[in-house]
């Protein structure tokens, strides 16, 4: 055994340390340990190659060929399987096409397992360190070959047709490997099949091709990432977002577009991204030149603007540009932009439900100030008579029956006039009756003007008031009794349609009330009664006295 035997075996052991290198340094996913079995089918190879030149036994030599060319079968199936995971097709796997994709791959050992009369091998000098190989070789060959070339076929379209750099990237070193791989099979059938007569054999070709691209994997799964599920999950969150986000690098050149963003943008990777290009054309809601200066200027902050595209439908935008630091320095930006027509349309329509309701509401605070008024007019007509403006009978009995008992506990003096105009009935048969009624509204009008401020005046009756004197001794009673009657008798009434002024007279009865033990205070309505009745008589003496004249009682 010369040197070179050695060569294969060293092969081996450097791949069984990329092998051990894997395992210690990547967290093991399900995806790994495939690439692990894959890799260990690949170790195999080279491990065959050195056995056969350690022994001289035939019958071992034959055992280490056959399972060399098993594992080139597990190789080139395995080729296949780890392209397929690659390209992001993995659930293509489970249907039963990869039974079939996979079943030559499954038969073909056989051929080399059962060597039927030598003719997948034959030895040569009587051992199979030298061998020639029959037609099962070859179609094991072109079949081997054709899983490589369906791999290849594979990644290549891929990295055409991606839009993901980072995807390329990835595909782009495992396909150099196995390119790699498929040239070295190659020289080594020509080199050592083809032209085995003419030159010696050349050792590990297969095996170095198997090395170097395992070396591209390793890369692969190690820089690119291949199977890290962080990275692929980190990817899919990209694409699945519906921002649209663009990866520029420091020359503004695009090296990343995430799916959503595609269908809307006319970049590809690679190109060089104008800002500018996206924003003339369009209504601008921010500031154009403050975005400007900062997108330009100010690379390492981040920039905003909410614009309006109105192309076919109106579509509200707000494209965000940040840079990417690494270690302190900017190594390029992602520019993300949203749609957020939806959410302004939301916050229109909002905007208008508040406008309606606040108008609702203002026609609600004016009904309800209407309300009022009309409620303190009901008040007033509940309180007041219509006609002369005083209160009423019924407001009056009420305020007495209180106001009384009140004067009669705390010994408060007070007086009570009741008075009529006299002979009005003559008013009415000369005048008419509306003259009547404004003399009644005259009349009232001079009273008001001798009368105080607490005093209460009321209408008792048709041209009957009565006149209720708060804090009022018989002595202020009779004084402001007169008052009343001389004003009345002064007033000169020019009533519509009468040519000549009117004047009236009127007859009182008061009751003065000063004393207070012989009150009888059992319920108010009775005494308020008989307060009445007598302020009554002292009226009723008075016209029948002669009228215009006060009559008065001290109780
Ligand atoms: P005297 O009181 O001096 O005995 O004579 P009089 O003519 O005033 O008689 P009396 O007080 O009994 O009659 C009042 C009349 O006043 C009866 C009614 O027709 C009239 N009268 C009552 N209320 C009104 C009113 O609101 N408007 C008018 N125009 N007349 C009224
Ligand atoms: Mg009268
Ligand atoms: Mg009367």
């Amino acid at each position: 055994m010369g040197l070179l035997v050695w060569f294969d075996l060293l092969l081996f052991f450097l791949l069984f340390a990329l092998f051990v290198y894997i395992m210690a340094s990547v967290t093991i996913t399900n995806l790994h340990k495939i690439y692990l079995i894959f890799h260990f089918s690949m170790m195999v190879w080279p491990f065959c190659q050195f056995a056969i030149q350690t022994t001289d036994k035939p019958q071992f030599q034959l055992f280490y060929v056959k399972l060399a060319f098993v594992d080139t079968a597990l190789i080139s199936a395995g080729w296949l399987v780890f392209t397929i995971f690659l390209i992001g097709h993995s659930s293509f796997l489970r249907r039963k096409i990869a039974l079939l994709l996979f079943s030559p791959a499954l038969l073909l050992p056989l051929g080399a397992i059962f060597n039927p009369n030598g003719l997948f091998v034959l030895p040569v000098n009587g051992g199979y360190y030298e061998r020639s190989y029959g037609i099962l070789f070859w179609i094991n060959f072109i079949i081997l070959i054709s899983y490589i070339i369906a791999s290849l076929y594979i990644m290549f379209r891929t990295v055409k047709s991606t839009k993901s750099l980072r995807i390329k990237n990835q595909i782009k070193h495992v396909l150099q490997g196995i390119l790699v791989l498929f040239i070295f099979i190659i020289l080594d059938i020509i080199l050592n099949v083809i032209l085995a007569q003419y030159l010696p054999i050349i050792p590990g070709l297969t095996s170095l091709g198997i090395l170097i691209s395992a070396v591209f994997f390793v890369i692969a799964i190690h820089r690119d990432k291949v199977f890290d599920i962080v990275t692929i999950a980190h990817q899919d969150i990209i694409d699945t977002l519906a921002l649209g986000i663009l990866v520029l690098n420091e020359d503004e050149t695009v090296v990343e577009i995430n799916q959503s963003l595609l269908p809307h943008i006319s970049l590809q990777i690679g190109d060089h991204f104008e800002i500018e290009a996206y924003l003339p054309h369009v209504e601008i809601v921010s500031n154009t030149d403050s975005f400007l200066d900062t997108y330009r200027n100010h690379p390492g902050k981040k920039a905003e603007i909410e614009l309006v595209y109105t192309t076919n439908e109106r579509r509200h935008v707000i494209i965000q540009a940040a840079p990417i630091m690494v270690s302190g320095t900017r190594v390029g930006r992602i520019v993300t932009i949203q749609n957020i027509s939806e959410l302004r349309r939301l916050i229109d329509e909002t905007k208008l439900q508040n406008e309606i309701l606040q108008e609702r509401n203002q026609s609600l605070i004016l009904i309800q100030e209407e309300l009022f008024q009309t409620n303190q007019k009901l008040e007033q007509m509940a309180l007041t008579d219509s006609m002369t403006g005083c209160y009423n009978r019924h407001y009056l009995t009420q305020q007495l029956e209180h106001e009384v008992m009140m004067n009669i506990r705390y010994q408060i003096p007070f007086a009570i006039f009741l008075l009529d105009i006299d002979f009005f009935k003559l008013v009415n048969d000369n005048y008419g009756h509306l003259v009547g009624d404004e003399v009644i509204c005259s009349t009232v009008d001079a009273i008001k003007e001798t009368l105080r401020r607490t005093d209460i005046l009321a209408r008792y009756g048709g041209e009957e008031f009565m006149i209720y004197l708060p804090h009022t001794t018989p002595l202020q009673a009779s004084f402001l009794a007169e008052r009343v009657k001389s004003a009345v008798e002064k007033n000169k009434i020019m009533a519509e349609n009468v040519a000549h002024s009117l004047s009236i007279t009127i007859s009182m009865g008061i009751v003065s009330i000063e004393s207070f033990e012989m009150e009888n205070l059992e319920t108010p309505k009775t005494y308020l009664n008989e307060l009445f009745e007598s302020v009554d008589k002292a009226l009723y003496q008075a016209k029948n006295e002669g009228r215009n004249r006060i009559v008065s009682i001290v109780r």
